[in-house]
């Protein structure tokens, strides 16, 4: 039985909510620097995705990481997330 204290999150490539240790943190720093957070802890605005690049891939498509930053990634930068989420698949 899932606890219903399990906080969910929306995943910004499918739209499904899952819980958020399912999901992988997408962060903009302080800095306005984006990477993928794997711990979960490092601090700035943080957008989800599922742990697989096709929804990383659908959210890179429909720019929902940039609308929930409000501000433009770079596709150097998706570039990058892509391959560390392929990495850590
Ligand atoms: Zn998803």
């Amino acid at each position: 039985m899932q606890n219903k204290r399990v906080p969910m999150r929306m995943c910004t490539g499918c739209n499904e909510h899952k819980p958020k240790r399912e999901l992988v943190r997408v962060v903009r720093s302080p800095e306005g620097e984006i990477f993928l957070d794997l711990t979960g802890k490092k601090s700035g605005r943080g957008a989800y995705v599922c742990n697989n690049i096709d929804c990383l891939k659908k959210a890179r498509k429909s720019k929902r990481i940039e609308r929930a930053f409000s501000c433009e990634i770079p596709e150097a930068v998706y570039d990058r997330l892509e391959e560390e989420m392929a990495k850590g698949e």
